[in-house]
């Protein structure tokens, strides 16, 4: 499912490897802890973002022993 056409390479999540969207909520976890934002919000997430991003859908689905999200 690799998709490199783009100049700029989208972020993608750790988890299922798709695309996150620039409007989609996601969850960046990195050395400082836990944040919840979105590339539209915080566009640094979108060219270099430290830690790792995901989905927001797919990390409160994630068994993470570091769950933001209860469920
Ligand atoms: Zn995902």
């Amino acid at each position: 499912m690799q998709r490199d056409h783009f100049t700029t390479t989208p972020p993608r999540c750790e988890l299922c490897g798709e695309v996150i969207g620039v409007y989609e909520p996601l969850i960046n976890v990195h050395t400082d802890g836990v944040h919840k934002s979105s590339r539209a919000a915080d566009p640094g997430l979108s060219v270099g973002a430290s830690g790792s991003l995901y989905h927001a859908a797919c990390y409160e689905r994630a068994p993470g022993d570091d769950a933001l999200v209860d469920s």
